[in-house]
């Protein structure tokens, strides 16, 4: 997988709007691209505004070609937000005028055709071609002959036409890319070219000397957030399948069955012609202009991620050394993955026994689950007895302290009358009733609590203990919910040291 950064040139719009340029190659002539100075990425090819449409072609696609004849299936996407340059580079929209402005399907195949001409004395070829549009997770064969419209696919039979020059491919090309835009917006759709190569080496005649390969032009969708809805989704969604395959394939060896080609329709499509003997080129393509840097800067990252780990360009060893890290922990997450899985296809009594021990657990749960919802209901109740009575005490007591003023009073001037002190008796009375049964309502609590603290963890009720649930009657007076705070903060003391 390589990937090649093209900046376009500001267009009419950016220009009136005076934008200034955010995105940059950067000077040291590396491929390096660094946006608004302070963030910058590496890539593989990085081309501006400078840079022709042939100088693309020459430094990244042409060499690529040959590569078709050893075997290899080569695949170029554009990628990047509407309007950013994907179709113009591509050429998806030939006009069939050959001058500097084409774009790569038609220098490509103007090239191949050439290319194989000058084998002909060692091989015969048969060339293909296919064009089709994916739009909303629904394929579209473009080259259809029969009516005007692109006809949807129900299932295999993709027209497939031959074609002996690259004339008749670009014609066909022309024909698909008129149908490509009837219906919806063209930017909505991926659009995938297709030429599929037999090359048949002469006097060979053994089972090996057929070579079938395929060369891919994938005009994508575009990016960003510009869609919306379900549709918009559904049509994004070719895109975030792309990048989930893309990123797994950067990943290095892995096994075909962990790559998530069926995530949609495009990466289904070309699953053939992107992972193994494969050659992919991403071209992402962006704007320049500071007006659109944060759609920029996805595009990018998306680029960024597709590049194979270890071969990224321009990476430091300890940039190295995070993403082996970054490997090691997802190879940690796989191998937990695994063991679940083997463990979940274990032998059949194995797997009876799991299966009884989890459905005791479920049912030892169960029934924590029905105990603890009985104590919260009782300690809320006695929560509500226990506030009810704190009050009461708070006003016995500022009773009490009335009376002993008034009593006090009334000794400075004569001997107090019985009743009153009878009555500052009796009050003494009701307070110590009273402190009585708030005593037993805190002991009640307690008592709850003590159990609801040994169900969970013997460790969390020591920390409370220690933590201290001061249940003398100031604290009962001042309300039941600092009891209950007090609770909290131990478990959460607990909870966060063992963490
Ligand atoms: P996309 O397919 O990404 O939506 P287009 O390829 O249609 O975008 O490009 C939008 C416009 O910008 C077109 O008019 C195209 O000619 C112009 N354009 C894009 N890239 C370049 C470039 N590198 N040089 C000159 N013009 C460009
Ligand atoms: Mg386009």
């Amino acid at each position: 997988m390589s990937v090649a950064v093209r900046l376009r040139p500001m267009n009419s719009m950016e220009l009136e709007c005076k934008s200034s340029t955010a995105v940059k190659r950067t000077p040291d002539g590396l491929p390096h691209v660094s946006v608004d100075f302070h963030e910058s990425f590496a890539f593989n090819y990085v081309f501006d505004q400078r840079d022709t449409q042939k100088d693309l072609f020459e430094a990244c696609v042409q060499t690529r070609l040959k590569r078709l004849l050893q075997g290899f299936d080569v695949t170029i996407l554009a990628y990047g937000q509407k309007g950013c340059g994907k179709t113009y580079t591509m050429g998806t929209d030939f006009n069939g005028v050959m001058d500097d402005k084409v774009g790569l399907i038609p220098r490509a195949v103007h090239y191949l055709f050439q290319y194989i001409s000058t084998l002909k004395k060692s091989y015969t070829f048969r060339v293909s071609c296919s064009f089709v549009k994916i739009y909303q997770e629904e394929l579209f064969d473009l080259l259809l002959p029969r009516n005007n419209l692109s006809s949807r696919l129900a299932g295999p039979g993709l027209t497939e036409l031959e074609v002996s020059s690259a004339q008749e491919v670009t014609d066909h090309l022309m024909r698909g890319f008129a149908k490509r835009a009837v219906g919806e917006k063209p930017s909505e759709s991926h659009s995938i070219l297709t030429l599929t190569l037999v090359a048949r080496k002469l006097g060979g005649g053994g089972p090996t000397s057929e070579t079938t390969t395929k060369l891919n032009f994938v005009d994508l969708a575009a990016s960003g957030c510009w869609i919306f809805g379900n549709d918009a989704d559904r049509s994004k969604g070719g895109l975030v399948a792309l990048g989930n395959v893309l990123n797994t394939l950067a990943y290095g060896e892995i096994a075909p069955e962990y790559i998530p080609y069926g995530q949609s329709l495009l990466t289904s499509l070309l699953q053939d012609s992107l992972g193994g003997r494969s050659i992919r080129l991403l071209i992402a393509c962006v704007s320049s202009s500071d007006a659109n840097v944060s759609e920029t800067m996805r595009t990018l990252r998306f680029a960024d991620r597709t590049l194979p780990v270890m071969k990224k360009p321009g990476l430091r060893l300890d940039q190295r050394l995070r993403l082996v890290s970054r490997l090691k922990d997802i190879i940690q997450q796989l191998s937990g993955e695994l063991l679940r899985a083997i463990q979940a296809v274990a032998k059949p009594d194995d797997r009876q026994r799991l299966e009884d021990r989890a459905k005791n657990l479920e049912k030892k749960n169960l029934k924590l689950h029905q105990e603890l919802e009985q104590i919260l209901i009782d300690t809320a109740d006695a929560d509500v007895r226990g506030g009810i009575l704190a009050k009461h005490i708070v006003q016995s007591k500022t009773h009490v302290r009335r009376i002993m003023t008034m009593l006090g009073l009334q000794r400075q001037q004569e001997p107090g009358p019985q009743s009153v002190q009878s009555e500052g008796n009796q009050l003494l009375q009701t307070l110590v009733e009273l402190n009585r049964i708030v005593s037993d309502t805190t002991g009640q609590l307690r008592a709850r609590d003590n159990l609801y603290l040994q169900t969970h963890s013997q460790q969390s009720w020591q920390q409370f203990n220690n933590g201290g649930g001061d249940f003398g009657l100031e604290a009962n007076a001042a309300g039941p919910e600092d009891h209950v705070s007090t609770q909290q903060q131990g478990n959460d003391e607990y909870y966060y040291d063992s963490a």
